[in-house]
């Protein structure tokens, strides 16, 4: 097995026996290269911080109560659980355990995880995999099995159905029939599990490889109502057939499929506000403005950064700009000026839009946004008031004072967006006076 030269020499000073499990031993049972070494044991963590004092290894406690630590050394960093057994508060999916009692048996370890693909383990020092669950045939088989009585898995916490959702994603494993009929019998439990966490899942799943599938599993169990109400919403909402072979919601799981990493949230979220305009107008003409507001809300909700709000309103409220391929050039130049900031994911949002149709290939709008960019790139127009070839103190020469500063450079960003002026100091300057001339016959500058 394949993993960092480090681990050969920590299994060494370790004072247990010493195993990887999770991901990595998944991983390299699959055939595929792994990054994440998680690292489990009898040693408590008193025990290893004293026998790697002093040595190449740095131990700091990740969560005392429940025998996490990091083990960084040798140009390796390593998450280290104790083996353990968990007890979780009844009737709730909280994620945590309110109890955890360690323990130096592997069999009683292996049953507080999750499934039994996660509850492989290599034992570093002698080499060889321990696999107390038949964990090994799960992953051949492609399966996610819970190493208990599925109930029992999700009850205790809910975060696990958004894990085996993800995996579905991710690895393209598929629950067997107890998994999945117990996860749908408790997605509510969801309910319990912090915002940030429902995040960080829905996050990984949405750069799974097998996303359509995972979604509509997520759909199909209760999970997407209980996370994303408002784009549940848009299940058996029909689209016209010319421009649509699948309903709204379908369409969204595909234009996540279709689009760039870094627009998954926004591609599906992008048409979440169909259902509403729908439902309050009888169309949908309105749809992203609708659901530029539902996107916001979701997002705050789901405890996303700022930033990543702020861009997902913008991206959802702007992608059906030109929607019928006609704008002016010189609307387009304007179009890509307000949204600058974004204008290369909204430009890839619009295509993987037009793929998650699963009719078209390319997107004409998008080659119309995309070779405005290109041009105003190549003749310098400005994006912002800010490269202009004047400033406000410029402008401020010429008589103006307080906000009229600011109207009059958005008057000339304006004039070269239009085409009407070129970004230079001395026809700015004129254009500018022109203005104060205009408005000094009228009132105050
Ligand atoms: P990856 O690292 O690829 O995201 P992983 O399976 O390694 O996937 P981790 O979150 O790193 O997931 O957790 C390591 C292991 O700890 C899991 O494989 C599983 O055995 C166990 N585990 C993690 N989270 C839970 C949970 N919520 N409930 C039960 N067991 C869990
Ligand atoms: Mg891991």
């Amino acid at each position: 097995m394949n993993y960092p030269s480090a681990l050969d020499i920590l299994a060494k000073a370790f004072p247990s026996d010493l195993y990887l499990v999770g991901g990595a031993v998944r991983d390299y049972v699959r055939g595929v290269e792994t990054g994440d070494f998680d690292l489990a044991g009898a040693a408590k963590p008193d025990e290893i911080k004293s026998a790697l004092r002093g040595g190449a290894f740095k131990v700091c406690d990740s969560s005392p109560k429940l025998g996490t630590l990091i083990i960084s050394g040798e140009g390796a960093r390593f998450e280290y659980t104790t083996f353990r057994t968990d007890s979780y508060p009844e009737g709730s999916g909280v994620h945590k355990p309110d109890g955890v009692v360690f323990t130096d048996d592997i069999q009683l370890d292996c049953r507080r995880r999750d499934f039994c693909c996660n509850a492989v383990y290599y034992d570093v020092k002698r080499g060889k995999i321990v696999d107390p669950l038949g964990g090994i045939g799960d992953i051949e088989r492609r399966t996610l099995r819970t190493t208990r009585s599925a109930t029992e898995v999700f009850c205790e916490d809910g975060l696990r159905i958004m894990r085996l959702v993800r995996f579905v994603s991710a690895l393209g494993f598929s629950p067997d029939a107890e998994a999945e009929s117990a996860a749908r019998a408790l997605a509510d439990r969801l309910k319990d599990v912090s915002a940030e966490r429902i995040r960080d899942e829905l996050d990984k799943i949405l750069q799974g490889k097998n996303v359509v599938n995972a979604l509509e599993l997520a759909h199909s169990l209760g999970v997407l109502g209980m996370i994303l109400p408002e784009l549940a919403a848009n299940d058996g909402l029909a689209q016209p057939a010319k421009c649509h072979s699948y309903d709204v919601l379908r369409h969204s799981f595909h234009t996540v499929e279709a689009a760039r990493e870094d627009i998954k949230l926004a591609a599906l979220l992008h048409d979440v506000g169909k259902a509403e305009a729908w439902k309050k107008d009888g169309n949908m003409h309105n749809h992203a403005e609708y659901g530029a507001a539902t996107a916001g809300e979701i997002t705050r909700r789901l405890k996303y950064p700022n930033a990543v709000i702020a861009e997902t309103e913008t991206l959802v409220r702007e992608h059906m700009y030109d929607i019928n391929a006609d704008a002016r050039e010189s609307r387009l130049r304007r179009f890509v000026a307000r949204n600058h900031k974004v204008i290369d994911k909204l430009i890839a949002l619009v295509r993987a839009d037009s793929k998650g149709t699963g009719l078209f290939d390319d997107s004409p709008r998008a080659d119309r946004f995309q070779s405005a960019l290109d041009a105003m790139i190549k003749k310098k127009i400005p994006f912002t008031a800010r490269q202009l070839a004047v400033n406000g103190n410029d402008i401020k020469k010429l008589g103006f004072k307080g906000e009229k500063i600011g109207e009059v450079l958005q008057e000339l960003l304006t004039g070269c967006l239009d085409g009407n002026l070129g970004n230079d100091r001395e026809t700015l300057l004129a254009a500018a006076a022109k203005l104060a001339g205009r408005t000094s016959k009228k009132e105050d500058l």
